[in-house]
């Protein structure tokens, strides 16, 4: 088996026997024709299977060491298809801080159907084990919170997983499997399932939304696979190859853009205007230590807090160079105020308890000249 880089490098290389293709070719087609009667080339109908989603699923099994991969028409699909494995009146324990798409889902959507959830604090493990009740059946938790960047302690909760007979369910957005592979935590103990959002990080250039599910066993695996071609939200041949195509440099991009956000979070601890920077990249950080235990990398996502909401407005009006725009992982950078954009949905009390201030700002760090980034954020504090 091949190194991480490499796996990345030549995922979906020469699928194409009958003209040795170095890319993936896009198979454009909703259905495939078959050859005799009761034979199938193995591929039917689009939904079902397609060669270039295929590719892009297979390259994702590889890398994330799992038994089998989906490929989604968003993360949000994605998550979509994993919640229907519960049934009504199942509870999942779920890391407070998910992503604001995944609590809406749950809360406004899947609660009708009877799925609930409890929601706890993103470090206390025990908090999780006190939630945990006859009828919950999975653990759901980010391999780093949004916006704080909190750390869980991921193979505590594998350990718990195992012992009470939960699944394990890492969204692995924000640290991909170049950082983090939550299916290999050490001592025999994983995750049973990661997800994507594969429009971040994965695909990674702001021009594609994906999703990913990838499951440890074999079982599992089928299961989500039936549940894929059952909910029918499938990525479609173009986006599954902007997906492969961005998986190729993922270990170039990240390596520069956590590069880039250690520099810039170091600058904004030293700017007068800003009194916190959340980045588990920085040594003093509360995130730092426990995230070395599990993961070779701490992201490229910063969050901080200007001393005013004048502060804000000043600084998201004035950068120029970095764009004033939800959503992450991409090359380019992007700023954003999760109070009034990812979190607005959550009561203000509650996003208070979870240190979404108005004067936080999140930002996702590309692949720029820092020097030009620091330059950008420096001429626009100084307004
Ligand atoms: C963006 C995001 C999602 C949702 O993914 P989409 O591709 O936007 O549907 C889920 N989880 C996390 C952590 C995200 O950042």
């Amino acid at each position: 088996m091949h190194r991480l880089a490499t796996l990345l490098a030549q995922a979906g290389n020469r699928r194409d026997p009958a003209t040795g293709a170095i890319s993936t070719p896009i198979y454009q087609t909703a259905t495939f024709a078959h050859p005799a009667l009761g034979a199938s080339t193995g591929y039917d109908y689009t939904r079902s299977g397609n060669p270039t989603r295929q590719a892009l699923e297979d390259a994702m099994t590889q890398i994330e060491g799992a038994a089998g991969s989906f490929a989604f028409g968003s993360g949000l699909a994605a998550l979509s298809t994993l919640f229907c494995l519960f049934n009504s009146g199942d509870h999942l324990v779920v890391a407070e801080g998910a992503y604001g798409g995944t609590t809406r889902l749950l809360e406004q959507v899947f609660a009708r159907l009877g799925l609930t959830a409890s929601y706890v604090a993103v470090t206390d493990t025990a908090a999780y084990q006190a939630a945990i009740s006859p009828n919950t059946r999975a653990i759901l938790v980010e391999s780093l919170s949004n916006p704080c960047l909190l750390v869980a302690d991921l193979p505590a909760l594998a350990q718990l997983a195992r012992e009470r007979e939960l699944l394990l369910i890492v969204d692995n957005t924000f640290l991909t499997p170049y950082w983090l592979r939550p299916l290999d935590l050490g001592d025999g103990l994983g995750a049973d399932i990661v997800v994507h959002s594969a429009s971040k990080y994965l695909a990674g250039h702001n021009d594609t939304i994906a999703g990913i599910v990838s499951a440890r066993t074999p079982e599992l695996a089928q299961r989500i696979g039936y549940l894929q071609n059952a909910v029918g939200a499938v990525l479609a041949p173009q986006d599954a190859w902007l997906t492969l195509r961005g998986l190729k440099t993922l270990a170039l991009r990240l390596e520069a853009q956590q590069r880039n956000a250690l520099t810039i979070a170091q600058w904004l601890c030293q700017q007068p205007q800003i009194s916190r920077v959340y980045y588990p990249g920085l040594s003093d950080d509360a995130g730092h230590q426990p995230l070395r235990l599990f993961a070779t990398g701490y992201g490229a996502v910063l969050s901080f807090e200007l001393t005013s909401t004048d502060a804000v407005a000043t600084l998201i009006e004035g950068v120029k160079l970095i764009a004033y725009a939800e959503s992450l992982g991409g090359v380019e950078s992007l700023i954003t105020v999760p109070a009034i954009q990812t979190h607005a949905n959550l009561p203000p009390a509650e996003r208070a308890r979870l240190g979404v201030t108005d004067t936080l700002v999140r930002l996702s760090v590309g692949i720029e000249d820092p020097a030009d980034l620091i330059a950008d954020l420096a001429a626009a504090l100084a307004r």
